[in-house]
């Protein structure tokens, strides 16, 4: 559907639950945490992406929290994944559950996961995030070996945290045939309000002449991709503060307690509670609403007070 800016929302978020196995340092948020008991069911799921569907999305990325602490998330695959109209069904995950369940989850319909890694040395992962590398090592591997590809490694560069290891993620990818994105840290946690954490990505990439520029994988894509000669896999660069990609923005995000949000930038949400027991009129009504009226953009820049909580949003 196009919005009242002319952009074709086509690209549905669903956060699945705001529970979480990790605490980045970057994205802790307590407030405002959505109850398990609150969570949708993969049922009610099912019926706002099928409404979702004809209002013209064709494709859905689930994550959250992590979406693979949800019990049922086979079947929210499976009915994501069945409903007409919808071509590509990704994931956002830690990893941390991946090992012994990548093949299964492609065969319930996931098609591919971005993997979020922050870095390659077990302590300084650990410190940034309690996770285990160990772990999502072996999930990436498996992913790859269970076909949910492409693999994006999805790697939120911090000052003083992580920055040392730019050079060893990108030699990641002459081994394994994975896409590493570099995502500048947005100003959502505590972390992301201090501009002294953030790195630029446009000195990145002008450090390193030997980036070759790739054309995108898809129009409008949020990441500017590079190839290196001999290497399997390429680096691509997300920078949603320095060069906002609004103007391309085809996302509408639904919440895991069903409430509807426009922008990542902007707190306003519209419950679909009510819309789903009204019916399927009603629901498209609702949605329909919420997508044309989308923000032109998310105006990080101008308020920091926006989108405090990236657990409840997912990305
Ligand atoms: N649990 C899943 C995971 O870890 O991938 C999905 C949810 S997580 C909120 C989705 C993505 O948001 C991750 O790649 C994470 O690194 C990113 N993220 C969280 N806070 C961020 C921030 N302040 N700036 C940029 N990216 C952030």
């Amino acid at each position: 559907m196009i919005d009242q800016f002319g952009r074709n929302i086509h690209y549905l978020r669903l956060s699945v639950t705001e529970r979480c196995n990790l605490r980045c340092t970057y994205c802790r948020a307590d407030e405002g945490i959505c109850p398990k008991a609150e969570e949708f069911s993969a049922e009610q799921f099912a019926q706002i992406v099928k409404a979702f569907a004809i209002l013209g999305v064709d494709k859905v990325r689930l994550t959250g929290g992590e979406p693979l602490l949800r019990r049922d998330i086979l079947e929210i695959i499976t009915r994501v994944k069945n409903t007409t109209g919808i071509a590509d069904l990704s994931m956002t995950t830690n990893a941390h559950r991946l090992v012994g369940q990548a093949a299964t989850l492609k065969k319930a319909g996931l098609d591919r996961v971005n993997i979020s890694l922050d870095s390659l040395n077990a302590e300084v992962f650990r410190q940034m995030t309690g996770g285990n590398l160990a772990q999502v090592l072996a999930g990436i591997d498996e992913a790859i070996a269970a076909g949910l590809t492409p693999v994006k490694i999805n790697v939120v560069l911090v000052r003083n945290q992580n920055n040392a290891e730019i050079d060893d993620f990108i030699a990641l990818t002459r081994t394994k045939p994975v896409d590493v994105r570099f995502i500048e840290l947005m100003p959502l946690g505590e972390l992301g309000r201090e501009d002294a954490n953030r790195l630029s990505n446009a000195e990145i990439i002008s450090a390193r002449p030997y980036l070759q520029p790739l054309a995108p994988r898809y129009p409008g894509q949020p990441s500017v991709d590079y190839a290196i000669a001999g290497h399997l896999g390429r680096v691509g660069f997300i920078s949603p503060y320095s060069k906002k990609f609004c103007a391309d923005c085809n996302r509408i995000r639904v919440m895991s307690d069903g409430k509807v949000r426009s922008c990542l930038g902007f707190d306003r949400e519209v419950s679909l509670l009510e819309p789903l027991h009204q019916g399927e009129a009603a629901l498209l009504e609702t949605l329909k609403a919420a997508m044309f009226n989308k923000p032109l953009a998310h105006e990080f820049e101008q308020s920091h007070s926006h989108a405090k909580n990236m657990r409840r949003i997912g990305g």
